[in-house]
């Protein structure tokens, strides 16, 4: 039988996740502070609750429920976890040892802030963020990457093989997160070096074709270059063929490697590129290119570098 779950933060993510939960026959109870999420949920099949305490409180009566929080940022999730003067907190509104598993993106230190709070309620939590974007969400197909005790790893299982398809435990609390920031390092260093390499190959007078034909087989060979190509052709599907309509837009990739940022600096690594790449990010996220996919970032490479 499939645990209740209560669903808070139904938005580009949070909505798609619970569609396809309810979609695989879980009773979901949702809460949104957005009238339009909370009526595309309901259209899903949701029940919707008059907040994130009532909906926590229907999903845990039988006390086997399961609560996610899909919602912006981490202070978000701390005050949806703790309450307000004018909000009731989830965890005093969860039957005792409730299982919160929390899927947004914020900083490891957050995640583990909130897993002891939550264990100091009485609580068990799972940091779980994902990666895949809303056609992911959609799909089912989320990279999971789950932070937490393998007991409740296990008991989450069937419901992360639903929203998600790469399902990874990378060990305790917080590690969820550490594995999302260290993928994203990654995933912005590569672009602006994909990127790079194809306005300076412009510039030296080869083809685009031609550069990805070679890279893409031999060991320039990423995701940036052969799934989400920063320039238009030889990926038919990559945002570049649509004038950079994300896909995975630059302000959510900012967003990512502040928070790797804050974990560089933290921890005292050495991660130059790291930095860089989030200095590019976050100045082309601040002016036009924040709506636009993040591999759009070549078009500010290619401007800046001026003519051919
Ligand atoms: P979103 O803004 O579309 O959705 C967040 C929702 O949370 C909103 O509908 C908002 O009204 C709601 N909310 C905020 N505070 C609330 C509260 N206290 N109670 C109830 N609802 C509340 O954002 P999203 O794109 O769905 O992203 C959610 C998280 O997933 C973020 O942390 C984001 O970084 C991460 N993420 C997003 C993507 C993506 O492609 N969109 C990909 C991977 C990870």
């Amino acid at each position: 039988p499939h645990p209740p779950i209560a669903f808070i933060g139904l938005g580009n993510m949070g909505g798609p996740m619970a569609a396809n939960l309810v979609a695989a026959g879980y009773t979901v109870h949702g809460f949104d502070l957005v009238p339009e999420a909370l009526e595309a949920a309901r259209a899903a099949g949701v029940e919707i609750a008059a907040s994130g305490a009532d909906a926590v409180r229907a999903a845990t009566s039988g006390d086997r429920g399961l609560v996610i929080t899909m919602l912006p940022a981490g202070k978000h999730v701390l005050g949806a976890y703790q309450g307000n003067d004018s909000s009731e907190g989830l965890l005093a509104a969860a039957a005792p040892n409730t299982l919160f598993m929390d899927c947004s993106t914020i900083a490891v230190e957050d995640a583990r802030t909130l897993h002891e709070i939550a264990t100091a309620a009485g609580h068990r939590t799972l940091d779980a963020p994902v990666s895949g974007g809303t056609v992911g969400a959609e799909a089912g197909t989320l990279t999971m990457m789950v932070g937490g005790a393998e007991v409740d790893f296990e008991e989450v299982r069937p419901v992360l093989d639903v929203v998600g398809r790469n399902v990874v435990h990378c060990g305790q609390p917080g590690n969820g997160l550490a594995a999302k920031v260290c993928n994203n390092l990654i995933l912005g260093a590569s672009m602006i070096a994909v990127s790079e390499a194809f306005v300076l190959g412009e510039k030296l007078g080869l083809s685009n074709e031609a550069l990805y034909d070679v890279a893409s087989s031999a060991t320039g060979q990423c995701w940036a270059l052969t799934t989400n190509c920063p320039v238009p052709g030889p990926v038919p599907t990559s945002p570049a063929n649509r004038d950079y309509q994300p896909g995975f837009a630059a302000a959510l990739m900012a967003k990512d490697l502040g928070l790797a940022k804050h974990a560089i600096e933290t921890t005292g690594t050495l991660s130059q590129i790291g930095l860089l790449a989030e200095e590019i990010y976050a100045a082309f996220a601040s002016g036009q290119g924040g709506t636009k996919d993040f591999s759009g970032i070549i078009e500010q490479i290619r401007e800046r570098s001026g003519p051919s």
